[in-house]
């Protein structure tokens, strides 16, 4: 069963929000604010039945969002190393207005279900504690550990070089045919290309 991605691009720092669908099924990755009248309603105009928010990190901007499908009954995912993240969004830095959220579930490192979905989960520490890739089949949900023709921020709270560089690493050695759908900028790359032009990946 192939998936079909239909992204969005929101809020004022330009945050990629991607849903993921499968028959009339979806789930929603890192629903940033602004997410209620943009990707709610496309979930709604389309019929979608809407089985679980995946975050891949747990910055306000990737989870502000997700209290909003949480009300409504949609158990929220997220690495445990980043509850305390979600569940201070509104504390945020540059004070935009978002919803704490306080996951349900946990990842587990490997194969996770939600609903009819099933996913791998790699967790890459690094940007944050708790940053995680989500795979579906060829597509991999980058967060915000590798964008084109870079890398995620190590200098915020929770991020750490070293581990950053290992995290990486393990990336690397993911299939080359490999979809990369980032958390901002450019997505749709090839892993491959990034292995080959990436000077973060590179040199690895
Ligand atoms: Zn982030």
């Amino acid at each position: 069963m192939s998936y079909k991605v239909i992204p969005f691009t929101l809020g004022m720092l330009g945050n990629n929000v991607y849903v993921v669908q499968k028959e009339n099924n979806c789930v929603v990755i890192d629903p940033t604010f602004d997410s209620e009248n943009t990707v709610d309603k496309f979930i709604r105009n389309n019929g979608l039945h809407l089985e679980a928010v995946l975050l891949t990190h747990g910055h306000f901007d990737h989870c502000g969002g997700a209290g909003d499908f949480q009300k409504q009954g949609v158990p929220v995912f997220c690495n445990e190393a980043d509850d305390s993240m979600c569940r201070s969004a509104s504390a945020n830095r540059w004070n935009i207005k978002c919803h704490d959220v306080v996951p349900d579930r946990h990842y587990i490192e490997g194969e996770n279900i939600a609903g009819d979905f099933r996913f791998d989960v790699m967790f890459v520490p690094g940007h944050t504690k708790g940053g995680v890739c989500l795979i579906f089949d060829d597509l991999l949900f980058s967060g915000d550990t590798l964008f084109h023709g870079t890398v995620g921020r190590t200098d915020l709270p929770g991020g750490d070089y070293s581990e950053m560089l290992r995290s990486l690493k393990r990336i690397s050695l993911l299939p080359d045919n490999l979809i990369v759908y980032p958390g901002h900028s450019d997505y749709g790359m090839l892993l491959g290309d990034e292995k080959r032009a990436n000077p973060y990946l590179n040199r690895l």
